[in-house]
């Protein structure tokens, strides 16, 4: 699945359309996990994207007067193509441009990405409105974390994976930065202390920006190739390995589920 990572990449990989006239937006297949809007292809028509960025896990193209939210689901990516090249299996969505001379399509098989044209603000959209800070911005820091978790009974892990507080923490994220924190993941958030909670930002900002660095050196694969659309693979300390030696301590590395998601720690190294 794209993380944040891959996301920020796809959007490094998509400024070259940035301020380029649409010259058509087709939508060969609308059955995305929301039906596509038909009248996209009509209200994109000469329209330019004025910027491209990220917000959590989505991809935002600014228009004057609207802006495309797009995800990637569980297996959406884009890629640069020559308009005579035939379309691939799984390509829903093409995009092509005046004085340009690629196309940009999208392709997703499992189908669980979005495309959705918001006409009014953007934060008020109902996938934007209720997501928390990003985890790269000063907003982030220990002293929000540790505000945030007074009274928090949640564990520490479940509590950085929550949405609603900072958004763009998947599972491996959190489990490597919460090892290279010493906090066990099981932890109460309310029990973390400042100290910690300042560590486990910095921690979780070096990950993400260690996967983005891989994802920035693999960008040209990424897009031309079809994108191999997995995982940046960054080396993990603990995320699955469970049984083998911490490669810190050598004592082996335990798996418990938390709020339902696997979640790997060292028992020497975090407590
Ligand atoms: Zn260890």
């Amino acid at each position: 699945m794209p993380e944040l990572p891959e996301v920020e990449t796809t959007v490094n990989g998509l400024q070259p359309i940035q301020s380029l006239t649409i010259k058509a937006f087709s939508i060969f297949n609308p059955n995305l996990r929301w039906p596509v809007d038909p009248e996209i292809s009509l209200l994109l028509e000469n329209e330019i994207a004025l910027q491209i960025y990220r917000r959590a896990k989505y991809i935002i193209l600014k228009f004057q007067s609207f802006h495309l939210v797009i995800h990637l689901g569980m297996t959406g990516k884009f890629t640069f193509s020559s308009p005579a090249e035939s379309r691939k299996k799984h390509d829903h969505i093409e995009i092509s441009f005046f004085n340009f001379n690629q196309v940009v399509r999208y392709n997703d098989p499992r189908r669980f990405g979005s495309v959705h044209l918001v006409r009014g603000k953007l934060e008020e959209f109902f996938l934007i409105k209720n997501l928390g800070v990003e985890p790269l911005s000063d907003e982030f820091s220990g002293d929000y974390l540790f505000q945030k978790a007074r009274n928090r009974q949640q564990a520490i892990k479940a509590f950085i994976m929550n949405q609603s507080i900072v958004v763009g923490v998947g599972n491996i994220y959190a489990s490597e930065a919460l090892f290279m924190t010493g906090i066990p993941p099981q932890k109460k958030s309310k029990q973390v202390s400042k100290k910690l909670m300042s560590n486990l930002t910095d921690n979780i900002k070096a990950v993400l920006n260690h996967a983005i660095e891989k994802g920035g050196s693999s960008i040209n694969d990424f897009f031309n190739t079809g994108g191999q659309a997995g995982y940046f693979q960054i080396e993990h300390q603990v995320y699955g390995r469970e049984g083998l030696p911490c490669k810190r301590c050598g004592s082996f590395i335990k798996k418990i589920v938390i709020a339902q998601r696997s979640s790997f720690f060292c028992r020497q190294c975090q407590r």
